[in-house]
């Protein structure tokens, strides 16, 4: 695993990310899962654009970390 601070968060923005995974086809490197230590979010770099580009996404699926305490738990931890 590697901190990056190349990939933000597309859902929060924060730049606090790292690689957790990297497929790869014959030795190179064809897409990376992404995790958010931010607001805990996990991409694929290789997801369509509406899902993790900034700019095409949905807003309201945005997450704003200075306001994560309001943000009701919709499923509760496992005992
Ligand atoms: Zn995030």
């Amino acid at each position: 695993m590697s901190t990056s601070t190349s990939n933000s968060c597309p859902r929060c923005r924060g730049e606090r990310t790292e690689t957790q995974y990297q497929g790869k086809e014959a030795g190179q490197v064809i897409w990376s899962v992404l995790h958010c230590q931010q607001c805990s979010f996990s991409w694929r770099d290789s997801e369509p654009p509406e899902s993790i580009s900034p700019a095409k996404r949905d807003p309201f699926f945005n997450v704003n970390p200075e306001e994560v305490k309001r943000y009701p738990i919709v499923l509760p931890p496992m005992a």
